[in-house]
């Protein structure tokens, strides 16, 4: 065990296990805000299809084929995300990158051999769909490797310094995509790939990965279900995807006992709900824990007119969830927060809630005004409701603590 000591404003003593050739990334917090704000895409991601269907539905019988409606998960929430930035200038003040796609060797550290074998064979060929609403097409699995890439190199390029924080736009999205069974329109399981590359690299020891995507990030989960130096924490829509996970009392297995952390919240809370959900139980945790980084699995599906929840966050919510995470960044690991893209299956509303990270996460000035902001803040829950909230998060407050 070594003990690290660095001067800047609040003197910091940082104990990794690790040799001094990887204790580099130990800098002054001063000097990492200097930094740009990484932000990984690839239009390849954007390429990604699983075929024809109607919603969730294949076409074909009595399912029309639909224009308006096609799968959810599509690529224009996040193309326009990332136009809505372009036009507004904020790209600019971003480092803008790709990235390779993973490796097999990566790979192989979360899924399985025979499970990537199934998945490349199928993609060589014309596509298919193993697991749960996971349709892909003829090259898909090289489309999934570059998803789980740019969150690995979203996550490097934090830890080797070369960003003040990073952004990583993936897709296909990857948290609920279990070791051996794609699921929930993951396919492979980014954010885990990029923990386990940077951990085998001896980059990082004790990550905290916070999932405020609205479903369960039930793939995270079970990948370090039994692991005490990888903290899960998931709030998500109780019961809205999947069914039969997510719930309170998974709090981990064997030595993972207590890293795991799942908050169900009943459908119609807001915004108040969602602070009052990060401030007593997400930091608490996360100060207990001393993570060295924290990742989020970012999802907007918790916005109020997503199709796939019935939550009321707005882009505000996301922007002050964002600010209290680098907050505790800064406090507890030198600032070291990556957000991995998750879902978020509203077009029009997707590019404003994650406009609006990206300027927290920078610092940047330049805003992109919500044009849903009054109508969002009128349908806010009502003071009794939020009461109720408020009871429920105490009750769970004394589960966890
Ligand atoms: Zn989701």
């Amino acid at each position: 065990m070594r003990t690290v000591k660095f001067s800047r404003s609040r003197t910091y003593y940082y104990n990794y296990n690790l040799n001094k050739s990887k204790l580099d990334f130990a800098i002054n917090l001063g000097v990492r805000k200097s930094m740009k704000t990484g932000f990984f895409w690839d239009e390849h991601c954007f390429w990604h299809s699983g075929g024809d269907f109607s919603f969730t539905l294949p076409i074909g019988g009595f399912v029309q084929p639909s224009v308006s409606e096609s799968y959810p998960e599509n690529p224009e929430t996040k193309r326009r995300l990332k136009n809505l930035l372009d036009v507004t200038g904020l790209l600019k003040e971003l480092d803008v990158k790709s990235a390779a796609p993973v490796t097999f060797e990566d790979l192989l550290r979360v899924h399985p051999k025979q499970f990537l074998l199934e998945f490349k064979d199928l993609s060589d060929k014309n596509g298919g769909s193993f697991g749960h609403l996971t349709p892909f097409l003829k090259g898909g699995y090289e489309i999934a490797s570059l998803s789980s890439g740019l969150a690995k190199e979203a996550v490097f390029s934090v830890l080797k310094n070369e960003n003040k924080n990073s952004y990583a736009l993936s897709r296909p999205p990857g948290h609920h995509c279990l070791p051996d069974f794609p699921n929930g329109f993951c396919l492979l399981a980014n954010i885990a790939i990029a923990v386990e590359a940077a951990r085998a690299e001896k980059l990082t020891q004790r990550v905290a990965i916070v999932d405020w995507d609205v479903h369960h990030g039930n793939g995270t989960e079970a990948i370090f279900f039994d692991q005490p130096d990888v903290l899960t924490i998931s709030v998500h829509q109780e019961r809205c995807y999947p069914l039969d996970t997510g719930f309170a009392g998974d709090i981990g297995k064997g030595l993972g006992i207590n890293y795991n952390m799942n908050i169900p919240l009943p459908p119609g809370g807001g915004h108040a709900l969602y602070l009052e959900v990060m401030e007593r139980l997400i930091l608490p945790k996360l100060k207990s824990f001393k993570p060295d980084m924290i990742i989020i699995a970012c999802g907007y599906d918790a916005a109020a007119i997503d199709p796939l929840s019935r939550m009321l966050a707005t882009s505000e919510t996301f922007g002050q969830l964002t600010k209290m995470v680098m907050n505790a960044a800064d406090d507890l690991c030198d600032g070291r927060l990556v957000m991995v893209h998750e879902g978020g299956y509203s077009e029009v509303y997707v590019p404003f809630c994650g406009h609006r990270v990206m300027q927290e996460l920078s610092g940047s000035s330049i805003t992109a005004e919500d044009p849903f902001k009054t109508v969002f803040e009128m349908r806010q829950p009502s003071e009794r409701v939020q009461k109720f909230h408020t009871e429920l998060i105490t009750e769970l407050h004394d589960l966890f603590f």
